[in-house]
This record gives structure tokens, sequence and C-alpha cells, in this order.
């Protein structure tokens, strides 16, 4: 006998799909159309005893108060912003994430961004696929851009958000020769990286910031029109924390204005919806939330929300819970 009712609220890793079919009575709340899908809930609310979210339709107050069966948020993310933390501790529900497994992936990815975005690696790819080098020489004559191509190497960087993957992004800039500083509400006493209390003092003194903190009602927006002016033109914005951490409308006009450098984003405030003007900008490189996208991450966030599960249905400790 099947153990768990299970909501999957979209697709996500097929090996977890199967593995949440093979295990449990899967049920997934896509397959319905929008229109069906209160009904779906409300037909099955009886069963439904687990919600596997990701970041993009997590587990929000609604769908909780739709499911009074629900006694398990797995989320297949180690952000939280799509759960409401607080109706699950309200209602007794537990709530597991997938910390550590995605740490190197992400940090990976925020290194790989800010090359890409001082190098232009994205936009040298585009010149040659065009047959613009054959016709045209080379790209660095022909490159209209702001200040050109820079270094990564021995940048000054900054980190806002130095937790898992943050302090993984500052290990690998160091290793480019890069002065690391950081911005959190703690003072980490084991780094020997710089820390500023105030985001705009960390901007004003980063040639290169990263943001890789999580979202909550604190740093909604924190990347707003002053942090953006201290990091000032020459200054590029990297995002692989969430979209909503930057004031997305002001962070544009900076771009469109050169009062901002450039950027390189893996995440942006109303996924999967881009602002047009950032498609047709050359100092940006814009990826569709990618930052855990590998097989190997995929499938160790699917084992561990397969873990988390099997614990709650043997009364086991849970691996990662956070509430
Ligand atoms: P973590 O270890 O919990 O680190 C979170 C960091 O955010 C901590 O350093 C924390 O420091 C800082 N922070 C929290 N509130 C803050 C505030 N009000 N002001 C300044 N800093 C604040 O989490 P993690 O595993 O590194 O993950 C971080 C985030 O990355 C996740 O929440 C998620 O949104 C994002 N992420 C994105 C992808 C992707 O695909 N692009 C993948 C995974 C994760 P203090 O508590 O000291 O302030």
């Amino acid at each position: 006998m099947k153990s768990l009712g299970v909501l999957l609220t979209c697709p996500m890793d097929s090996y977890l799909e199967e593995e949440l079919s093979r295990r449990h009575s899967l049920f997934r709340l896509w397959q319905p159309p929008p229109e069906k899908r209160s009904e779906f809930l409300r037909e099955n609310a009886g069963d439904i005893r687990a919600v596997v979210g990701n970041t993009s339709v997590g587990a929000h107050a609604e769908m909780i108060d739709a499911l009074p069966a629900l006694e398990i948020v797995a989320s297949f993310s180690v952000g939280l912003d799509k759960v409401d933390l607080g109706k699950c501790r309200e209602k007794g529900i537990r709530v597991t994430n997938t910390p550590d497994v995605l740490t190197d992936d992400v940090a990976d990815l925020a290194i790989a961004l800010s090359i890409a975005t001082l190098r232009r690696i994205c936009g040298a790819d585009r010149y040659l696929r065009s047959g613009s080098w054959k016709n045209n020489g080379d790209f660095r004559l022909c490159s209209k851009v702001w200040n050109g191509f820079v270094s990564f190497s021995g940048k000054a960087v900054g980190i806002v958000g130095l937790g898992r993957i943050g302090s993984a992004i500052a290990e690998r800039a160091e290793a480019f020769g890069c002065t690391v500083s950081y911005h959190s509400r703690t003072k980490r006493p084991q780094t020997n990286y710089k820390h500023y209390s105030n985001i705009i003092d960390l901007a004003a003194n980063s040639e290169v910031l990263i943001l890789s903190c999580s979202l909550t009602h604190q740093t909604r927006h924190i990347i707003n029109r002053h942090v953006i002016d201290a990091l000032g033109p020459e200054g590029v914005l990297i995002n692989v924390g969430r979209g909503a951490l930057v004031d997305e409308p002001e962070f544009v006009s900076a771009l469109i204005e050169n009062r901002l450098g450039g950027a390189g984003l893996d995440v942006f405030e109303h996924e999967p919806d881009v602002p047009e003007e950032l498609v047709g900008l050359d100092n940006v490189v814009l990826l569709p939330h990618v930052g855990t996208d590998t097989w190997e991450t995929s499938k160790a966030m699917s084992d561990l929300v397969l873990g988390n599960l099997k614990a709650h249905v043997q009364k086991k400790p849970l691996l990662t819970p956070v509430v």
C-alpha cells in the first residue's frame, strides 16, 4: 500500500517525479487546466498529506488552507520564499528544504556569470555565430560597449549574504585574486573578509556585487536606487539569490541610463517574465533560473526531498527540518 498522498506543484526533476509516483500516491497539480485546479485540490484534499513545491510554485496560504490533511511541505529548493512559513508553524505543518547539496553549483554559476558579464562571453559567442567575425573583423574593434572588456581577476567583490552559497562564492573569488567583502546582519568572526553592516557602503567599495542572501520581508528590494548608485557606472551586479531582492524597474533604468555598468542574472522579480528592456541590452547576461540545474545537484536535491518524506512517514527525525 502506498504510504503518503503527495501533491507535486509543477514539473520538476523527472527522477523525483518517478520516485514519488513509485513510492507514494502522486497528485500532479499542473495536470488539470488552471481553472480546474481549485476543484482538483478540493476533490483530493482528504488524501494529500504532503506538498512538494519549488521556486516556481511552493505552498502559499490559500493552498495550505485548502489541504486540511497536510502534514509536511518538502521543498525542492533551499530558499523558502514561496512557502508560507508562518501558516505552516501555526498549523503544525513540518517544512524541509534542500540546503548544502546545491551550494557548489550555485556558487560556480555566480562566478560564471561574473566572468561572462565582464568578458562579454555571450555577446562574443553571438558575434561569431552571426558571421560578424568573418564579415566585420575583430569583436573587440566592433564593440560599442560601455567600457569594453574587463578582467574578473583581482576585482573587489562584495557579497550580500555570506551564508552557505555566499561563502562558497567567496572561496572561489579569492582563488581569482579578488578581495572579498560582505554584508549580512551577522558578522562572521571565522572569516577575514571585511564586513559592512551597511549595504550602501559595501556597494560603494565593490566592483562586482553578488547577491546570495535569502528573500524575506527584510531583504525584498534590498538593492534599491541608493545601492545601485553606490555601485556606480563601472559596477556590475550579479544575482543568484532571488529576483525580488532587486527593485527591478530601478535597476533597469540604471542600466539604460548607464548609471550601472552591467549585470549577470539567474533570477528575476516576476519569473518567467523578464523586462523587455533587458533583453535588448548588450551589457547583461540573462539566465532562466538554472542555478541548481545540473544532473548531480538535481539528483541530490531529489534524494533529500525523498529522504525527508521517508523520515516523516517513519516518524524519524527529518533530514533538513526548517519548521
Ligand atoms: P543561507 O546559508 O541561509 O544564507 C542566507 C544568507 O542571507 C545569510 O548569510 C544571511 O545572513 C543572509 N541574510 C538573511 N537576511 C538578511 C538581511 N536582512 N540582510 C542581509 N543579509 C541577510 O542560504 P544559502 O543556502 O546560502 O542560500 C541563499 C539563497 O540563495 C536562498 O535563500 C535562495 O534564495 C538562493 N538560491 C538561488 C538558487 C538559484 O538557482 N539561483 C539556488 C539556490 C539558492 P544573516 O542571517 O547574518 O543576515
